[in-house]
């Protein structure tokens, strides 16, 4: 485990932070930074940088959420195999069973999570998206604990206060791989309730 692991983010409520702060939040994501600067509620966040990622297209802003499963258990197995410069493959987030949320892409970086995949027409969906490994054996008996799917839904609210991210736009792997079919994940997540749980408080 290397130093950035047991570094923790402070508990706090993202009610009324000062414009300045989001302002800043918003500017740190787009440079692509690790470690953006509006304090994430009710859940422990631990940083673990992966080398998986590239660049944005120009000028675009993420507005979509791509859902996985990791289809294997353990939280630091998955997050190791993530940051393997051999696996080609990361995720902005990995979040475990009990809630615990890892990241290890800056929001501003494109991550390697969708592959090939389309939303309603646009190609490329790791160019404009965030992606979120929930661990889970996708197996569709395999639950999601309640404190994951909380964490889950507050990491999402937190990226709508930076981000326009419209429901539609909170999407599973399943939605946008190509062909259709080619992935099944996150296999008996209930998205409905993720969409509605993760609307910010005043929106
Ligand atoms: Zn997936």
């Amino acid at each position: 485990m290397t130093a950035t692991q047991s570094r923790r983010r402070p508990i706090r409520s993202p009610r009324g932070l000062p414009r300045a702060w989001r302002a800043a939040a918003w500017l740190a994501a787009f440079a692509g930074l690790a470690y953006p600067s509006v304090p994430m509620p009710e859940a422990t966040w631990r940083l673990a940088p992966s080398p998986n990622w590239d660049v944005r297209p120009f000028g675009v802003r993420p507005d979509t959420v791509v859902i996985h499963s990791t289809a294997a258990s353990g939280l630091w197995l998955n997050v190791r195999y993530l940051r393997k410069p051999a696996s080609q493959v990361s995720a902005h987030f990995v979040i475990g069973k009990d809630g615990q949320i890892v990241q290890l892409v800056g929001l501003g970086r494109r991550a390697w999570h969708a592959g090939v995949s389309d939303l309603r027409g646009r190609p490329d969906v790791n160019g404009f998206s965030i992606g979120i490994e929930l661990v889970n054996l996708n197996d569709g008996r395999d639950p999601y604990p309640e404190a994951q799917v909380r964490s889950t839904a507050a990491l999402i609210r937190w990226m709508r206060q930076i981000y326009d991210i419209p429901d539609r736009n909170i999407v599973t792997h399943a939605d946008v791989a190509r062909p259709p079919g080619r992935k099944s994940d996150p296999m008996g997540l209930d998205m409905r309730a993720l969409r509605r749980g993760s609307r910010p408080a005043d929106g």
